[in-house]
């Protein structure tokens, strides 16, 4: 990608797209650039379509250049949104970039297509890296300005009422050389209650009605259990609340289901929500609570980057989930390992939190708003600093052997044990003086910033991955953080 300006110039502009890219990309890019073209007749008047530079569930990208009025040439990048996509849906996107982009690191739109149901939005093409490219070879001062750019464009959106709720690396394009920065894919954004994205509040309307095109695989309901990434076999089980005396309102929805152990009983619908079971705290769901209502909450995003509130279906859910997961993209920085949390399923997911942010910590936030999670063995709270000089290699560490580079996102349990056994600063040390890393530890010199991490760094980090919703740093906070002082 990052050669595609050059790869222009040496193309002959004939106008045809199928003589110019003949040589450079797939049979099947081609193709789909062709029909493409069919299904919007008007971009092939105005854009040379190049290649294919991205591709998601709702959408494909590719690279289009652009003869300008004046006889230059400018680059572009065209969405093009599955045509199965709802109405009301693509339209929201679209109103997201042209009331909120454009500016504050969000990515602008200049023009849309419209044929029948083909939607493509043109965006100005932002030559960027991908993170998994470039995370092994980032300064700490890189990260930092990446962090606070981030955030600006989190605060930016999130005074419009936007949540995005997608936010990972993938979406939030980074140009290293130049240090710029886009936040783009509103695809999957929703509105707070008082947004002022008009489109975002009819969405909410959509949401409550069935969604047969979108509706994403929940794989709560699925029995794949198989690539729990933690090392530890970790049992969590996430309950209702319990109302005293009322044991029906409780649900176990654990992947780890003992199906044989599960006695088969005439049922229908319905029929036993007011029934009492007693399979809470035991590792099976019986018929009875099978048959419960699904509580519905919103899911959207990457398992990995999910909030805990997601995570525990908690209904309730706002901007604050954006900042969860630029705080994920911190320790993924920090610690270089992407992607750091990598789950088959939401419990295996709040497994992984938990043996970073502690068990009864996750039990005691998820209380807090309304959730009761049960987890079969305690695990420790880590120190964000000792866990990320250690995955990064920076601290000698007796276990590093056990480190695999060929699974980047399990946590190491070497990692956690000495994090575990260091002991850790006060959560909300915030305000305190604090002292630069390199007096207190003896870390591998390192000429990219990686050996004198303010301590600053890792107490952002805890504030942005605090469990509570309600408490958790908003993006407007975070850029006052003492972390981006001279910023
Ligand atoms: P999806 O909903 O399919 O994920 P995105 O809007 O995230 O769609 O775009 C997919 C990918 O296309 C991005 O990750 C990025 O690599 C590329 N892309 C999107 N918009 C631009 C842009 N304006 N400039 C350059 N690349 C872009
Ligand atoms: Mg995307
Ligand atoms: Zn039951």
């Amino acid at each position: 990608m990052d050669s595609s300006v050059n790869y222009i110039d040496n193309v002959a502009t004939d106008g045809s797209v199928k003589s110019t890219n003949k040589k450079n990309i797939s049979r099947d890019v081609e193709s789909e650039i062709e029909s493409l073209c069919k299904a919007v007749p008007q971009l092939a008047k105005t854009f040379r379509i190049i290649e294919k530079i991205g591709e998601g569930t709702f959408s494909s990208v590719y690279l289009g250049e652009a003869r300008m009025r004046d006889g230059s040439r400018e680059m572009f990048a065209l969405k093009h949104l599955i045509p199965t996509s709802h109405p009301t849906r693509i339209a929201a996107e679209l109103q997201c970039l042209t009331v909120a982009g454009g500016r504050e690191n969000v990515m602008g739109v200049e023009y849309c297509f419209r044929n029948e149901d083909h939607v493509v939005i043109v965006m100005p093409y932002m030559e960027h890296q991908a993170i998994v490219d470039i995370i092994g070879s980032l300064s700490f001062e890189e990260v930092r300005l990446y962090m606070y750019h981030l955030l600006k464009a989190l605060r930016h959106i999130h005074q419009f009422g936007i949540i995005h709720r997608d936010i990972k690396p993938n979406n939030f394009l980074y140009n290293r050389k130049a240090k710029t920065f886009a936040l783009v894919d509103f695809g999957l954004a929703q509105g707070t209650s008082n947004t002022q994205i008009e489109l975002l509040k009819d969405l909410v309307a959509l949401r409550k009605a069935p969604r047969p095109v979108f509706s994403e695989k929940n794989l709560n309901s699925s029995n794949s259990t198989t690539a729990a990434t933690t090392k530890r076999e970790i049992k969590t089980q996430l309950v209702k609340p319990v109302k005293t005396g009322e044991l029906s309102s409780r649900r176990f929805l654990s992947g780890r289901r003992g199906p044989a152990t599960v006695r088969p009983l005439k049922t229908h619908r319905g029929v036993h929500q007011h029934l009492t079971c007693n399979c809470f705290q035991t590792e099976r769901v019986c018929n009875i609570c099978l048959s419960r209502k699904q509580q519905v909450a919103p899911r959207a995003g990457t398992p990995g980057f999910r909030a805990p509130e997601i995570l525990t279906k908690c209904p309730d859910q706002g901007t604050a989930i954006d900042v969860w997961s630029a705080g994920v993209i911190f320790l993924s920085l920090l610690s270089g390992r992407y992607p750091f949390f990598k789950a088959s399923d939401d419990l295996v997911a709040l497994a992984q939190i938990m043996t970073i942010r502690g068990s009864r910590e996750t039990v005691k936030a998820a209380k807090a708003f309304g959730k009761a999670v049960l987890c079969s063995q305690e695990l420790p709270r880590l120190d964000l600093r000792v866990l990320c000089e250690t995955l990064r290699g920076q601290r000698p560490n007796k276990d590093a052997k056990s480190i695999s580079k060929t699974k980047p996102e399990t946590t190491d349990e070497g990692a956690q044990k000495q994090a575990c056994e260091t002991p850790r600063p006060h959560p909300k040390s915030r305000d305190k003086t604090l002292k630069p890393s390199s007096q207190r530890h003896c870390l591998v010199h390192d000429e990219r910033g990686w050996d004198t991490v303010p301590d600053e760094a890792y107490d952002l980090l805890d504030l942005l991955l605090d469990l509570n919703p309600n408490s958790r740093i908003t993006a407007a906070q975070a850029l006052e953080h003492p972390l981006f002082k001279d910023l």
